[in-house]
């Protein structure tokens, strides 16, 4: 097991790519702290790895507010002890262009998706400090990369955290080694959501499908693997660096002739 006995933050962890991230974690020996704001789905997370013989606890949380994230950090160590890893996963779309987007959905977005991981790494280090060691793993995307139209707030947070994460990695450094994955195209409620809003769902899919490397979408567990072996000491050199997870998406300049 990659992870045996590490104390893991997972936010974001109760649906999609968290959960991907939660279930690999503690089927690798992780002990796993679920974070989201919704108790329902993050209880019912937590209760499924623990039927599968791991261990999990949900704790409610908003990642934007700054005591929540205090008090979610104080939970996991009562509970466990200590923190090895924390996964700043959780985060929202906001797909508008410039002028399309109000300063509330900017607000919102970069809070979420930028700050979060901000606050969530703020008060998790002085814990891994504490013990000598640890881990942090961004959720960036393609887009802090590459982008298409009309997704500005989006694209510039995802940007933010790549940058964040060289950042944290020469501070924290060698202590603590900090990475980033960037995902393509992964099947979650987000992107369920994303094709609903197209009038054929399917066929939507199925163009996206046909556009990658792979010929399919990725799946939550391919970014758990990921971030299992970013996590694990398998990875001890690898710090302050960006893996794209993407199905080949990023290497294509032009569509083939
Ligand atoms: P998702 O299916 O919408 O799941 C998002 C998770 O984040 C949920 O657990 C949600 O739970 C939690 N969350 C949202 N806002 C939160 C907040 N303020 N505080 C705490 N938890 C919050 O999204 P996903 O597709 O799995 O995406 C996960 C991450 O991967 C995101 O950062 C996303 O940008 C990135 N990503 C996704 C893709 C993709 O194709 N799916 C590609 C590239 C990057 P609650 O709503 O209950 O809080």
């Amino acid at each position: 097991m990659k992870l045996k006995d590490k104390v893991a933050i997972v936010t974001g962890g109760s649906k999609g790519i968290g959960w991907g991230v939660a279930t690999v974690f503690a089927q690798q020996g992780a002990k796993v702290s679920v974070v989201a704001r919704d108790a329902k789905a993050g209880e019912q997370t937590a209760e499924e790895i623990r039927d599968k013989g791991g261990e999990a606890i949900f704790i409610p949380c908003d990642i934007s507010n700054e005591e929540e994230v205090k008090a979610m950090v104080a939970t996991t160590i009562d509970a466990f002890g200590q923190i090895d890893i924390l996964v700043n996963n959780a985060g929202v779309g906001v797909y508008k262009s410039v002028l399309d987007t109000t300063s509330e959905e900017w607000d919102r977005c970069l809070a979420i998706d930028l700050k979060g991981a901000f606050l969530c790494s703020k008060y998790t280090i002085p814990h891994m400090q504490a013990i000598g060691k640890g881990v942090i793993i961004n959720m960036s995307s393609v887009h802090s990369h590459a982008t298409v139209n009309s997704v500005a707030p989006y694209a510039a947070s995802k940007g933010g955290m790549t940058a964040l994460t060289r950042n944290m990695a020469i501070d924290y450094g060698p202590t603590i080694r900090v990475n980033a994955i960037a995902p393509g195209w992964v099947w979650t409620p987000l992107i369920e959501n994303l094709f609903n809003s197209y009038d054929n769902p399917v066929h939507q899919r199925e163009l996206v499908e046909k556009r990658q490397v792979m010929k399919r979408l990725g799946t939550p567990e391919d970014i758990g693997n990921a971030a299992a072996f970013l996590a694990s000491d398998e990875a001890s050199f690898i710090t302050g660096t960006q893996l794209f997870v993407d199905g080949g998406l990023t290497s294509v300049l032009e569509e083939s002739w």
